[in-house]
């Protein structure tokens, strides 16, 4: 049988600035699905990466008196880095300074070219350099960026320009007859309605500057960094073997990003006359401690800072369990909160259900039953939030099966009554946690597989466990005190 094939990627980080948690926590979603997908046995391929040219790269580069090359080269080794600590496996960590990228994106300009899509123009805008991008007045009320608040430049440069005009009606049929395109569904509407207004051609080529793809139709103009960017999803696909995952099953994004994956993006590729991607998922913000991430807090939401102090599994839970990704809303990382349901959820109740049931079969054995408990958890309605990226509401269904493990530990009171088929019937529901758990938590659920032996499969939750010795295991969650803060 052909394995059913899931592609998700994420978006690709600019690199002026270092990783931070809110960067991390897409990526930690992205990997969880991917874990999930690959749980089920499918062929998966997870892309992430680093989005590395434009001007506002060349600039963070001459004040750190080093070429674009050299600067990109190591701050894309820092993402590398921090995903690594986080247990996040991407399949490939794609960099837009790749060749294999370059070559692609030279190529699908032509195609579009060849659809009669790209003309030459002038532009004349109002541009932000920390964004890199031009503003509307509308957008930026004032001539003033909206994101970091400073005057816009007035740029005027030769350009071509991508004839995004032309495909208004396409892409409010593909809205329509694809509503699962753009989710969650408010989102969509707030696109609906732009797009309703009318598009205006792109820019794609910039003079003013020459850290960017080479603009294959004319020397001395660069590719606009969006469009370059958003190409990667694609040129990752073209490697030899890698082929059969395009189009994408998800791109997971920033609802700041929204307006260029959701209307810039699927009139590229229809251009280009290449397959849209399923779905794009637009989520919404974390701020930290109650403050909006900027780079001026530094060091403390680092993510292998955050991994240092709690751990990978319990920086991952806590993402995953505190923010409402699947509605789209924002949400606070508060480390007070991470310690509490670290505390509550991981060391107390999970921790404790398995430190517990292994203790007690070491000393009285295991004895084959038909496993009862098991049917009070709701596997298919946990499948079904994590396939509707409703993963926080996933664990928590997933938690409200180990309050249960925990209440019949207490009410069988097995320690009294050495009764061997309860605690196989809780060996083998531990078993079903722990699988369940895998995307969200890897590390602690591979420890829990170790000392049951048992393979860490979707489908090995209805086979029994085996009856044998169980290894003795370390502690899964030490508690953490509020003062480590
Ligand atoms: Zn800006």
């Amino acid at each position: 049988m052909v394995k059913k094939k899931y592609y998700i990627t994420t978006a690709i980080d600019y690199v002026n600035a270092e990783p931070h948690i809110g960067h991390a926590y897409q990526k930690i979603i992205a990997d969880a699905l991917a874990r999930w997908h690959k749980l089920k046995g499918e062929e998966v391929f997870f892309l992430t990466g680093t989005d590395e040219h434009g001007k506002k790269v060349q600039k963070a580069a001459e004040k750190a008196g080093k070429t674009p090359k050299e600067f990109v080269d190591e701050v894309s080794v820092k993402f590398k880095e921090a995903w690594k600590s986080l247990d996040i496996q991407p399949n490939r960590f794609i960099r837009t300074s790749d060749a294999d990228h370059q070559k692609i994106v030279k190529e699908f300009i032509k195609k579009c070219d060849k659809n009669g899509d790209i003309y030459k123009g002038k532009y004349e805008g109002w541009y932000c350099v920390g964004c890199e991008a031009y503003y509307t007045e509308r957008d930026a009320p004032g001539f003033v960026c909206p994101i970091h608040k400073k005057p816009l430049e007035k740029l005027e440069e030769e350009s071509y320009f991508f004839k995004l005009s032309k495909y208004q009606d396409f892409l409010l049929k593909l809205y329509k007859e694809h509503p699962e395109f753009v989710l969650p569904n408010s989102r969509r509407n707030e696109v609906i309605n732009r797009v309703k207004e009318g598009l205006n051609d792109f820019s794609i080529t910039r003079t003013s500057f020459d850290w960017g793809i080479p603009f294959p139709l004319e020397k001395g103009h660069v590719i606009y960094v969006w469009f370059d960017a958003l190409i990667n999803y694609y040129s990752a696909t073209r490697k030899k073997g890698n082929e059969k995952f395009w189009p994408a099953n998800v791109h997971l994004l920033g609802k700041d990003n929204t307006w260029f994956h959701t209307v810039y993006w699927p009139a590229m590729l229809k251009s280009a006359g290449i397959e849209l991607p399923k779905t794009t998922f637009n989520h919404g913000f974390i701020s930290f401690n109650g403050q909006k991430i900027s780079k001026s807090l530094g060091n403390a939401i680092s993510p292998k800072t955050l991994v240092e102090k709690y751990g990978a599994d319990s920086v991952r839970y806590f993402c995953i369990r505190n923010f409402p990704f699947g509605s789209g809303d924002d949400g606070d990382f508060d480390e007070k909160v991470l310690i509490e349901r670290h505390n509550n959820e991981l060391a107390n109740k999970l921790g404790n259900l398995v430190s517990r049931v292994r203790g007690l079969v070491e000393k009285n054995g295991l004895e084959k039953c038909e496993n009862k408990l098991l049917k009070k958890l709701k596997v298919d309605k946990i499948s079904k939030l994590i396939d509707n990226f409703e993963l926080d509401k996933a664990l928590n269904e997933i938690f409200a099966f180990i309050d249960i493990c925990n209440e019949y530990v207490q009410s069988k009171k097995p320690w009294e009554t050495k009764d061997k088929k309860v605690l196989y019937e809780l060996v083998d529901s531990i078993k079903a946690i722990a699988i369940l758990l895998f995307p969200f938590i890897p590390e602690t659920s591979g420890k829990i597989a170790k000392q049951f032996d048992f393979e860490l499969l979707l489908k090995n939750i209805d086979k029994p466990i085996k009856v044998k010795d169980i290894k003795k295991g370390e502690i899964l969650f030490r508690k953490i005190e509020l003062k480590d803060i």
